[in-house]
């Protein structure tokens, strides 16, 4: 299944998506994974869409890189 729209807006954003905020069909996945190396923080959060089924990790810290599209395998 093709990503739905809301998911495609999340792509190409780049590290400004670390303050972008999940669309209203993404659930968490599991805990916040709170990663920090020297003193930067990645802080991973997975996500799942309801609407097309693409899951993402959502890294907000200063060392996050904002929405990273998962590949799927099916
Ligand atoms: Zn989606």
């Amino acid at each position: 299944m093709a990503m739905c729209n809301d998911c495609k807006a999340l792509t190409g954003l780049g590290v400004s998506g670390r303050k972008k905020p999940p669309h209203a069909a993404l659930v968490p996945v599991g805990e916040l994974r709170e990663i920090a190396v020297k003193g930067m923080r990645a802080d991973e959060q997975d996500y799942r869409c309801t609407e097309c089924g693409q899951q993402w990790i959502h890294e907000t810290g200063n060392a996050g890189q904002g929405w990273i599209a998962v590949r799927r395998s099916d």
